[in-house]
C-alpha cells in the first residue's frame, strides 16, 4: 500500500506521516516512512541542490527536471523495492507537491509536470491524505518552525490561499485516491480520522 500526505506549509502532514507510521508498526505492518523532496541518497542531494542556497539558480524547468529526477532516484531506491517486499510506503509529499509547487505557483508548468510523471515514475499512491488547513494559521505555524538553512517558500497569505485552493482542486481531480482531511483540529483527532480512513485499504 501506497499511501502520501499532502498540504500546505504547516500543515501538520510530516506529524501526521509519523503517527500514521508508528499506528501501523504497532499493529505489526512493516512500514517503510520517506519524504520528498529527497527519500533516498541520490534524491537527497538533489533536495539540497534545489532547496538550498540562491533560489534564482534554477529556472522554473530545471528546477521540474531535477525534482523529477529525485523522484525517479527515489522509486528506484526506496519506494518500488519496499512495494515489492509488501512493505507500507508512507511519503511525506509527493508528485501532487509537484503538480501544485512546479505546476502552478513557480510558472504554468502542470503540462510539463504530467509528461514527465507519466514518461518517469507512472506510479500513483493508493491513498493520498490532503491535510486541509486554514492557511493563516499554517503560515504562522510554518514561520515559528524554518530556520533559514532551507528556502522556505513564504509565499504570504495570498499564495498560501491559492495553493490550499489548489490542493483542493487536485483532490477533485483524483477523487478515488484523495481523502480531504481537516487538519485544524487536535493532533490527535486528525491521526484517529487517518487510522480510520487507512484501515479499510489494510484489511485482506
Ligand atoms: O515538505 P517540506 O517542508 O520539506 O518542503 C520544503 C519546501 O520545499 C516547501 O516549502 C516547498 O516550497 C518546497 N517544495 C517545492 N516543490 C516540491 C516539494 C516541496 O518547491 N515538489
Amino acid at each position: 500500500l501506497f499511501v502520501t500526505f499532502e498540504g500546505i506549509d504547516g500543515s501538520g502532514k510530516s506529524t501526521q506521516a509519523r503517527l500514521l507510521a508508528e499506528a501501523l508498526r504497532a499493529r505489526g505492518h512493516q512500514v517503510v516512512l520517506t519524504r520528498e523532496p529527497g527519500g533516498s541518497p541520490g534524491a537527497e542531494e538533489i533536495r539540497a541542490l534545489v532547496l538550498e542556497g540562491d533560489p534564482d539558480r534554477w529556472s522554473a524547468e530545471t528546477e521540474l527536471l531535477l525534482f523529477t529526477a529525485a523522484r525517479r532516484d527515489h522509486m528506484e531506491r526506496t519506494i518500488w523495492p519496499a512495494l515489492k517486499a509488501g512493505a507500507v510506503v508512507i511519503c511525506d509529499r509527493f508528485a501532487d507537491s509537484t503538480r501544485m509547487y512546479q505546476g502552478l505557483s513557480r510558472g504554468q508548468l502542470r503540462p510539463m509536470v504530467d509528461k514527465l510523471h507519466d514518461m518517469m515514475i507512472g506510479d500513483e499512491p493508493d491513498v493520498t491524505l490532503l491535510i486541509d488547513m486554514d492557511p493563516e494559521t499554517g503560515l504562522s505555524r510554518a514561520r515559528g518552525r524554518r530556520g533559514h538553512e532551507e528556502r522556505f517558500e513564504d509565499f504570504g497569505l495570498d499564495l498560501q490561499t491559492r495553493m490550499r485552493e489548489g490542493f483542493l482542486d487536485l483532490a477533485a481531480e483524483f477523487p478515488t485516491r484523495f481523502r480531504v482531511v481537516d487538519g485544524n483540529r487536535a493532533e490527535e483527532t486528525v491521526a484517529a480520522e487517518i487510522r480510520g480512513l487507512i484501515a479499510p485499504e489494510l484489511a485482506p
